[in-house]
């Protein structure tokens, strides 16, 4: 019979595959509520710890609820339930769910979140975009290349086909019949990685949040021409890496002889819900 799993357990599995170091300054990751001692049998994985995201984990049974995108940023001096944020502590507290986020640690982690975008969007040959320092092995993005050189429009709707893009779609710079193979990735905003897009040599980019002046001014700096940008959205960018991360925590854990039961969202935390064009 397996050991009992406790949430200590996961954040150290999860810490080792995601660590903090990798995150940002800035960052807030790992256990935001929750006691260590508390055994764990199922775990649910989501984007956003929204106030439906909690609802659902609470509703699947799970003792600990993992998301990308850390509940807590900036300072608080209240966690009332007045407040949303405070409210969702709460709840989480009160029905006994663990609560941890995997943030900046895991856009930089190998296997990571651009990983899973690029495995999604079935490039091949994937290599780090924008290396952490002299360790070629972790970082921002990664580059790949698809089996068979594809137009950018086929291109385009293959990333809708694959992403939960929602109503946003897809959306890119260029000409649709350009033939393109060679393809960066960054899951979430990546708008950070253009200088590294710009300097890996590829036809085209895939990730979100890129802003009116940025994505302009880069189309105009490359001339209409490659890379091409591709904007999938933040949330369906991102939507991949769960299912990775799941899978991979249930790996890591049988090696300890330990097993959990996950569940992956199937709800958007995407905010944008209307679309008209
Ligand atoms: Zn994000």
């Amino acid at each position: 019979m397996s050991q009992p799993v406790l949430v200590r357990d996961v954040v150290a599995a999860m810490e080792v595959r995601y660590r903090p170091d990798w995150a940002e300054d800035w960052d807030a990751v790992g256990l935001v509520c929750g006691d260590p001692s508390v055994a764990v049998t199922k775990i649910h994985f989501a984007v956003d710890a929204t106030s439906a995201v909690v609802d659902e984990a609470i509703a699947s049974g799970a003792q600990m609820l993992i998301t990308h995108h850390p509940l807590l940023f900036d300072p608080v001096q209240s966690v009332a339930t007045t407040t949303t944020k405070g409210a969702i502590i709460h709840r989480l507290i009160s029905n006994g769910v663990a609560l941890f986020a995997a943030h900046t640690n895991a856009d930089r982690a190998n296997p990571g979140v651009s990983d899973a975008l690029a495995t999604a969007l079935c490039l091949m040959d994937i290599e780090v975009l924008e290396p952490l320092s002299d360790d070629d092995q972790i970082g921002l993005g990664r580059v790949g290349r698809l089996g068979e050189p594809m137009s950018l429009q086929a291109f385009v709707e293959h990333v809708h086909s694959v992403l939960p893009v929602g109503v946003a779609g897809v959306k890119a710079t260029g000409d649709p019949q350009a033939m393109i193979q060679r393809i960066a990735v960054c899951g979430g905003a990546g708008g950070s990685a253009l200088p590294a897009v710009l300097a890996a040599d590829v036809d085209a980019y895939v990730t979100s949040d890129l802003s009116h002046h940025r994505a302009g001014e880069f189309a105009d700096d490359v001339d209409g021409g490659k890379p091409f940008l591709i904007d999938a959205t933040h949330f369906g960018t991102e939507w991949p890496w769960l299912q990775q991360a799941a899978g991979l925590l249930i790996a890591d854990l049988a090696g300890f002889g330990t097993t959990v039961e996950t569940t992956i969202s199937i709800l958007s935390t995407d905010p944008w819900r209307i679309h008209s064009h």
